[in-house]
């Protein structure tokens, strides 16, 4: 029964089947970090997710939208990138908090620069630079991260 999972990516298309099973094994309402410097992975990993649960073919960088809606059936992912974000408060104008909720996913990559208006992360997921792969650290934030955890399996 734990709360924290480590797996390794040896490349690209490893990563985005790491997306895909934890996308496979989300629940509506999901909010998950994704932390790691510039070219860690963290869109690509964001990419793998949400191919798996959205037909639309292309997954661009929204690092200069902030944030790109995708639709999953009923649900919406929404996946943000906050690097570019001058100020938490701009989230607040963005009317940030209504794109979180129990119809949605959220993926954010950039987490700390919204510290104090997003919402808090069922998962945080740090990704860490090993050779010429990656390593994945998840931990649980909340219970409903707990049991996804439990259900991704690689
Ligand atoms: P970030 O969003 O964290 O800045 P990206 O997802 O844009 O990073 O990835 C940066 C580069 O790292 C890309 O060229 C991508 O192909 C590569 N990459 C992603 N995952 C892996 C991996 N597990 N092993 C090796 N290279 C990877
Ligand atoms: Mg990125």
């Amino acid at each position: 029964n734990s709360s924290a999972v480590q797996y390794l990516a040896a490349d690209e298309a490893e990563m985005m089947r790491l997306g895909a099973k934890l996308a496979a094994a989300s629940e509506p309402g999901l909010v998950i970090y994704l932390q790691g410097e510039l070219g860690a992975g963290k869109t690509t990993f964001s990419r793998g997710f949400i191919r798996a649960l959205c037909h639309r073919g292309t997954v661009k960088s929204p690092t200069y939208t902030l944030v790109e809606p995708y639709s999953a059936g009923t649900l919406e992912i929404y996946h943000f990138d906050l690097y570019r974000l001058g100020d938490a408060e701009e989230l607040e104008f963005m009317g940030v908090r209504d794109y979180f909720g129990d119809h949605s996913l959220c993926l954010v990559e950039w987490p700390e620069r919204g510290e104090g208006v997003l919402p808090p992360a069922d998962l945080v997921i740090t990704i860490a630079v090993i050779g010429a792969g990656r390593s994945l650290r998840a931990h649980a934030g909340s219970e409903i991260g707990r049991a996804v955890l439990q259900h991704w399996h690689c």
